[in-house]
């Protein structure tokens, strides 16, 4: 009654459904939810990645393009500076243009105009006046009043303003540019000046070792003519052809540099990038599910360890109550003198005794059980005759396996060498094992019990023709309160004690105990104990 006893405040235990719904909506929904997310997300980051690729190659040009771009202001500075003292309408002082184009092989000729840009004063080439070239530069300024006009008035602003033009190509011998600006001499009295300058040799000269430089060994850098797409200039051989991005070059209208990634282009680096993150994501999935898996089912264990000890406190209840009950009875009726013959009051006794066999060997499985669980079981250990140990244990069987039946094969090895054991230990776990054999055998009444030896081992073997065990359970039998679910065994009531104090009982001896088993042929199980040579006598 007491163990039966729960008080209507004590909450239900959930179920295994109930908590493997619970992991479900907690875990695993969140999971799947968050990684279709993820994944629906992807393709969004890959354009992601890419435009982060992007501006930093962007970046790269930029700076080529502002470096142009400080070395022409530079060289403006220079030639405004170079010609400052002699002002007004004249000339560079003497040797300064030529000193000037030698030291910048990226120039080709310096010149001087009104400030208009009708009058070209004077114009320094490298190899002296050239005349086609001023007649191009004519060409040339005379479309551009509007441009000089302006640059004019930003350098009354004191702000000189550099605008770079293509001179027109006259003679089929490729155009150039010309750096524009206007400049002023110590008076204040403004002029117009231009830098005229070689597109391949700068890129080659003045912008190649910094294209290297910004290329690093990742990228490689390009210089392409706009109007033909002819390859200028490349920061290494290769496949630079088909830059990524590409800039115009402010100096130049008619160049572009390009970059792109050595070897890979952005889409496949954004691509892997973008594969890696999903690998991780599975990956992160999978560590996820299984530890799901995992509390699942060591909830699952934990909860049927639970059942399992309830149904033993229920079952060791029933098998204390009934021979309790049993002897109660038949010491009352013994104790009113009612039964008639002495045959009778001996039948009486006897019953008595074996109920009180029965409740002292459970008695004692739940004390030693207890006492091995917590490790405190002692054993002494002396030399043991395992034919004695079964002849004596199968003795206190034998008024039970008479009266129920049972034909009993007994297949002993009197060469069999002692062993060194705790006989009430061994006795217990024997008698364990021929009481399931007893206990769960049907119809067949069968037993053999068997000693001898294998290789290094003596062994007991108790062979019955029960019901057999499925194989699924043939380990689990061992395990604490374990009993194989009903209908395989019906009716024989057990606490699920005996095989696991039984396996203890061996393993603790070094033994080991095994079953081998037939659903619906019967069950061997086998007490081995390793054989020691010291041992023999
Ligand atoms: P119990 O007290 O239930 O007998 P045991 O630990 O001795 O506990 O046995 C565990 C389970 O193994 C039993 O419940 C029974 O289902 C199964 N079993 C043990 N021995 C046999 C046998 N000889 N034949 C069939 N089933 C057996």
């Amino acid at each position: 009654m007491l163990l039966n006893f729960r008080p209507d405040h004590v909450k239900k235990p959930r179920t295994i459904r109930g908590v493997a719904l619970i992991l479900l909506l907690l875990v695993l929904l969140p999971v799947l939810v968050f990684t279709v997310y993820e994944i629906s997300g992807l393709s969004g980051s890959e354009s992601f990645v890419a435009d982060i690729y992007r501006r930093q190659l962007d970046i790269a040009l930029f700076s080529i393009n502002q470096f142009a771009w400080d070395v022409a202001n530079t060289w403006t500075n220079a030639v405004e500076n170079g010609w400052k003292p002699s002002g007004g309408g004249g000339p560079f002082p003497p040797g300064f243009a030529g000193e000037f184009l030698g030291r910048n092989p990226a120039i080709d000729a310096v010149f001087i105009a009104d400030s208009t840009g009708a009058d070209i004063s004077f114009m320094v080439g490298r190899n002296g006046d050239d005349s086609t070239g001023r007649e191009r530069l004519a060409v040339l300024l005379a479309g551009e009043k509007p441009l000089i006009g302006r640059l004019l008035m930003l350098s009354t602003h004191n702000y000189r303003k550099i605008e770079p033009r293509t001179l027109p190509d006259l003679s089929g011998q490729g155009g150039g540019v010309v750096l524009l600006f206007v400049m002023r001499d110590l008076r204040g009295v403004p002029a117009l000046a231009g830098i005229r300058l070689h597109q391949e040799r700068f890129v080659r000269e003045v912008l190649g070792e910094r294209m290297r430089e910004a290329a690093g060994g990742e990228f490689v850098i390009s210089v392409f003519r706009t109007s033909n797409g002819d390859r200028v200039f490349a920061s290494e051989e290769g496949p630079g052809a088909d830059p990524e991005q590409r800039r115009q070059l402010w100096l130049f209208p008619d160049l572009e540099v390009g970059i792109r990634l050595k070897g890979e282009t952005i889409q496949q680096v954004a691509r892997s990038r973008v594969s890696r993150d999903l690998v991780i994501l599975v990956v992160l999935d999978a560590v996820l599910l299984s530890g799901v898996w995992v509390v699942y089912r060591s909830v699952r264990r934990e909860m049927e360890f639970v059942r399992m000890k309830s149904d033993f406190v229920s079952n060791v209840s029933h098998d204390l109550r009934t021979p309790l009950a049993l002897i109660r009875m038949y010491a009352e009726t013994l104790e009113m003198g009612r039964l008639a013959g002495e045959e009778k009051k001996q039948e009486y006794y006897g019953t008595i005794v074996k109920e009180t066999e029965r409740l002292t060997r459970l008695v004692n499985n739940l004390l030693n059980f207890s006492r091995m669980e917590a490790g405190r079981r002692p054993y002494n250990l002396s030399p043991l005759d395992l034919n004695v140990v079964v002849r004596s244990v199968l003795d206190s069987f034998s008024p039970q396996m008479g009266s129920e039946g049972f034909s009993l094969v007994l297949d002993l090895d009197p060469a069999i060498p002692a062993v060194r054991a705790d006989t009430e230990a061994v006795q217990e776990a024997l008698i364990n094992i021929l009481d399931n054999a007893v206990k769960y055998s049907g119809a067949e009444k069968y037993l053999r019990v068997a000693t001898g030896r294998r290789m290094d081992e003596i062994y007991v073997d108790i062979e019955d023709h029960g019901p057999g065990i499925p194989p699924e359970y043939r380990e689990r039998i061992f395990e604490t309160f374990f009993r194989v679910p009903s209908p395989q065994t019906p009716a024989a009531k057990g606490s699920g004690l005996g095989l696991a104090i039984a396996r203890h009982i061996m393993e603790a001896h070094g033994g080991r105990v095994d079953l081998k088993s037939t659903p619906g042929r019967g069950s061997t199980f086998t007490m081995a104990f390793r054989y020691e040579h010291n041992t023999h006598h």
